[in-house]
């Protein structure tokens, strides 16, 4: 089990081939702190070359089908992200749930995929402002972990959860400390329920939504929080490698 904080950058639909020298200014940030572990999820077609191109930092996917081959167009299997040198998959981001129609079923077989495919997974979860501010968003969150979260032998294994509500995603706004660490707390019981003591308690649980230099070191410091899933400042190592040494210094300094 590994105990570091997870800082892992969701790429979303950007990244060319110019972008390498951003991961590879990463993985030299990254070789500066080994007590934080790193990851990418660029978009498929970076997979294999970011792979290549790093020695520290993991490199994982933003989705995959839940079937191995098929009749499929344009989907990507976890088979095939293994193949390419990714070693997890972000499953049930709200992006794909919305834009792509997926439940929380759907969500499942993804996960239980890729941990067959022998990677780690990433779940994602998180409620809209609607639900929060009809004061669901817990219910709403635990409902979709009690629907999507893997249930395949071994599945607490390398598994993540990571807590993105949408009102937070893209948008600049982010949840109080004590509001991340209510639904953390929330999530983790969710967990040890479900996986039992010690593998439910083992598992990362990740915040994610607007996650930047300026707030990480506060959002990593709210209670159950073990890393953060980061979207647009992962992009350029100049944001990333902020959070990152953020992450760093945190622990160094316990
Ligand atoms: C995300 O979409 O996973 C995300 C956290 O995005 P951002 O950091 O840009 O809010």
């Amino acid at each position: 089990m590994d105990n570091r904080p997870f800082i892992v950058g969701n790429w979303k639909m950007n990244g060319l081939r110019a972008s390498l020298s951003e991961a590879r200014a990463m993985d030299r940030v990254v070789s500066r702190h080994p007590k934080v572990e790193v990851a990418l999820a660029p978009p498929f077609t970076l997979i294999h070359p970011i792979r290549a191109a790093v020695d520290l930092i993991r490199v994982g996917a933003q989705d995959c089908h839940p079937e191995a081959s098929g009749a499929h167009t344009g989907d990507i299997s976890a088979p095939m992200v293994a193949d390419a040198g990714g070693d997890f998959v972000i499953v049930g981001h709200s992006e794909r749930r919305e834009g792509h129609v997926e439940s929380d079923g759907f969500v499942r077989e993804k996960a239980e995929a890729a941990r067959d495919a022998g990677l780690g997974v990433i779940v994602c979860c998180g409620e809209s402002d609607k639900i929060r501010s009809e004061g669901k968003a817990e219910k709403f969150v635990i409902g979709q972990l009690d629907k999507g979260l893997p249930l395949t032998e071994g599945a607490a294994e390398r598994l993540s959860v990571a807590y993105e509500p949408i009102w937070a995603i893209g948008t600049g706004k982010v949840p109080t400390v004590d509001e991340i660490g209510e639904m953390h707390q929330a999530i983790r019981g969710k967990l040890v329920k479900t996986y039992g003591e010690e593998a439910g308690s083992q598992v990362r649980i990740l915040y994610g939504g607007s996650v930047n230099a300026e707030n990480a070191a506060e959002l990593l410091s709210a209670p159950e929080v073990g890393g953060a899933l980061v979207g647009g400042a992962s992009l350029s190592n100049e944001s990333f490698g902020a959070i990152i040494m953020a992450a760093a210094a945190m622990e160094e300094a316990e």
